[in-house]
């Protein structure tokens, strides 16, 4: 999708403060950070949101979880961190190609405004 604000990051098109990069999965941080850390990790495969995972493109969702733990230990989240996918307008997705933020360094509250 050429009109796709992740799938220019991906493709460098557009710049990003890069965290993370495999075969699959692209991460970086939020332009607009809502906590101390906050990563946005993302499938390099274009991906409306997690309303759209079926069996054909599910392993996405296992290598992108592989990589938030590769993350997790690398930034040494020593209280914990939160993983957060929005999808559609009511949960405040405003990108459409699938995310999870992953948000440390601060209390959290529950439940979620
Ligand atoms: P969501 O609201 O769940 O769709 O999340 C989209 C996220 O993308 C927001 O947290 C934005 O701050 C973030 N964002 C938008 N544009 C950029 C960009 N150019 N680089 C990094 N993060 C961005
Ligand atoms: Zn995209």
């Amino acid at each position: 999708m050429n009109d796709c604000l992740f799938c220019k990051i991906i493709k460098g098109e557009i710049p990003s403060s890069k965290v993370y990069e495999d075969e699959y999965v692209f991460a970086f941080n939020d332009i607009d950070p809502q906590a101390p850390t906050h990563i946005l990790v993302i499938p390099k495969e274009h991906i409306t949101s997690a309303a759209e995972i079926d069996e054909s493109n599910s392993k996405v969702v296992s290598k992108i979880f592989e990589a938030i733990a590769k993350i997790a230990k690398e930034n040494n989240f020593e209280n914990g961190f939160r993983v957060v996918s929005n999808i559609g307008e009511s949960a405040g997705q405003t990108v459409k190609h699938l995310h999870f933020h992953i948000l440390s360094g601060r209390d959290m509250t529950w439940p979620p405004g």
